[in-house]
């Protein structure tokens, strides 16, 4: 079941160019309504292919508006109830509400190292695109050595 926008909490990141709900899609499904010609609300977001969402909560983690909800599957979480995160910098915060009205919270450590200083290249050189077609300058050259033989059917 997809997400959608709640339009009375997006403020479309401020104008930004890339949304953070756009910038974080895996499937590039969020989109923002510029001028509204789209969704008659203009400077919103929306997800654009609803039956494509894979709900993996990605945009509905980052946006710092909580502008994003999900419906779920009836049996999972039924109509009128509720399962919405607020990611901090080193937790997140699961607010469960439930259909008579009660709600519980879960909060979870993310990480243990302070945000940002993950490398990302473990020490090897920033990817340079302009070599993509270089076998040489791989990041995994000469550690990786295909062997057909292993997807043989025996
Ligand atoms: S991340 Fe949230 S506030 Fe930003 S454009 Fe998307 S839905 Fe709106
Ligand atoms: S839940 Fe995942 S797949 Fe669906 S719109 Fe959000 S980021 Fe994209």
């Amino acid at each position: 079941m997809p997400t959608y926008v709640r339009t009375d909490k997006c403020d479309g990141c401020e104008g930004q160019d890339n949304a953070a709900c756009m910038y974080i899609c895996p499937h590039d499904l969020m989109r923002l309504d510029q001028d509204g010609s789209e969704t008659g609300h203009a400077m919103k977001a929306y997800n654009q292919e609803p039956e494509q969402c894979w709900e993996c909560y990605a945009c509905v983690k980052i946006c710092p508006q909580q502008a994003i909800e999900c419906r779920h599957y009836a049996d999972v979480v039924p109509l009128g109830a509720s399962v919405q995160p607020l990611r901090g910098s080193d937790s997140i915060m699961w607010t469960i509400k439930f259909r008579n009205g009660t709600t519980k919270r879960f909060k979870f450590p993310i990480r243990t190292t302070p945000e940002g200083s993950a490398d990302p290249y473990g020490g090897e050189n920033r990817a340079d695109l302009a070599e993509i077609a270089d076998h040489n300058t791989l990041f995994t050259k000469g550690t990786h050595v295909f062997d057909k033989t292993q997807f043989t059917h025996r």
